[in-house]
């Protein structure tokens, strides 16, 4: 037996606090009951535990790529009521949750699941999963402003650790340039800031890739499940 919000927190619904804060507002369940006092117990093993309605333990593990649209916030609830990434997840009845995050106005691909574990591993710090993106900047950035990111910039929190950088299309008319650019960290709005340190502000964000798995062609605001193959890969 286990304290719920250890429960909670180990299968990656959210932070230890922000669970006990989820079973103070009744929006956790034991075997059909809600349950709203922090110290309560339960087996992961044997009990049905619900957050909102969808079980979170005892189910199949599933592992889902989606394409993230601009406008859209990556997290289980906003209280804003604007629109959430699970809005579009519709189809699956496991309660899943993003593997990492996409601003607001970032477009692209996003990982969600169900498996904590697997979630905590790929967002560590230390694992540095690859992550590609394809910018559209103001202006025609010089190769060696380019050369910066490529090396490492000094942002508010540090140099940030090399990164692949290759110019994708200019357009000389509207003065704009697409870069692809892919980092082994995962800093709050990263790629905003390194463009935004050589004097290019973003324009457009959208992630291709994460680790070996490609966004390609998956249709904006589509998902689909993760194959075996692209799930061992990850790990
Ligand atoms: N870098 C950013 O600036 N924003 C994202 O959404 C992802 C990476």
């Amino acid at each position: 037996m286990e304290r719920l919000q250890k429960i909670l927190a180990q299968a990656g619904v959210a932070s230890r606090r922000k669970c006990e804060e989820l079973i103070l507002a009744g929006k956790v369940e034991v075997n059909g009951e809600v349950v709203t006092t922090l110290g309560t117990k339960a087996d992961p093993n044997s009990d049905i535990i619900k957050v909102s309605g969808k079980r979170i333990s005892g189910e199949n593990k599933i592992y889902i790529m989606f394409n993230k649209p601009k406008g859209v916030i990556t997290s289980a609830s906003d209280p804003k009521g604007r629109k959430i990434v699970t809005d579009y997840m519709k189809g699956i009845k496991e309660r899943v949750y993003p593997i990492g995050r996409l601003d607001y106005d970032t477009e692209g691909l996003l990982l969600l699941t169900n498996d904590g574990e697997f979630a905590n591993l790929l967002t560590h710090p230390k694992h540095h999963v690859p992550k590609t993106y394809l910018a559209t900047v103001k202006g025609i950035p010089h190769g060696t402003a380019l050369d910066k990111l490529k090396d490492g910039i000094k942002l508010e929190d540090g140099m940030t650790a090399p990164a692949e950088v290759e110019y994708k299309d200019i357009d000389e008319d509207s003065k704009e340039s697409v870069i692809s650019i892919t980092i082994h960290e995962g800093r709050n709005r990263q790629v905003r800031r390194m463009f935004e340190a050589i004097s290019h502000p973003v324009i457009r964000l959208k992630r291709i890739s994460f680790g070996d798995i490609l966004l390609q062609n998956l249709k904006r605001g589509s998902y689909r499940h993760l194959t075996k193959d692209e799930i061992n890969g990850l790990k």
